[in-house]
């Protein structure tokens, strides 16, 4: 059994980029809820229908679909050996979703990356620029930190509550500086198995 890590951290943040880099450099799928939503709109499926105009408003998707969706990419053959979870859970209702699915294995801890308020503000407004995606406007974007403050922060709690760390990681700097700290921080904790 491999690594199974949670990223969490406000958006724009930098977990995405982050996760996929550790993700390669583990040799573990980095699964990212947002992304696979993003594919199943860009699809037209019936996922992606439902998500569509919910991520434009930068509200979260409901949870039995997504769980539903976390659920089945955990079950193929690429998620026995770990995972890097990015984007998901990202309410307590998850949380819990996610602990029946992955059941006695558990996860190993919570990695979250750190940045300040107006900073996220700053890069999701250039992310805007550059990858046009329809939640980078202004107001999705105060939307998403709101959604962020009062769903998922209530995870850093929840999680030390139930026995599984929450470490942080500042985010500010290059990738290469922070991609750096992630990397430390892993080899300082080895595996917990
Ligand atoms: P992200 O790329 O993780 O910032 O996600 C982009 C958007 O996808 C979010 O603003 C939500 O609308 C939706 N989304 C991603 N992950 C989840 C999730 N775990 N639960 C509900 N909605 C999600």
């Amino acid at each position: 059994m491999g690594r199974r890590i949670l990223f969490l951290g406000p958006p724009g943040a930098g977990k995405g980029t982050q996760a996929a880099l550790l993700a390669s450099a583990l040799g573990v799928p980095h699964i990212s809820t947002g992304d696979m939503l993003r594919s199943a709109v860009a699809q037209g499926t019936d996922l992606g229908r439902k998500a569509e105009a919910i991520m434009t408003a930068g509200d979260l998707v409901p949870d039995d679909l997504v769980v539903a969706m976390v659920a089945e990419r955990l079950g193929e053959a690429d998620a026995v050996c770990g995972y890097l979870l990015d984007g998901f859970p990202r309410n307590v209702a998850q949380a819990v979703a996610l602990d029946r699915e992955v059941g006695a294995d558990g996860i190993e801890f919570a990695l979250s990356i750190e940045v300040a308020a107006d900073e996220l503000v700053r890069r999701l407004l250039s992310r805007a620029t550059e990858l046009g995606r329809s939640d980078d406007n202004e107001e999705t974007i105060r939307r998403r930190l709101e959604v962020y403050q009062s769903e998922t922060e209530p995870l850093f709690d929840h999680y030390p509550d139930h026995g599984v760390e929450v470490v942080t990681v500042g985010g500010t700097g290059t990738i290469d500086d922070v991609f750096t700290r992630v990397v430390l921080l892993l080899a300082g904790r080895g595996r917990d198995e």
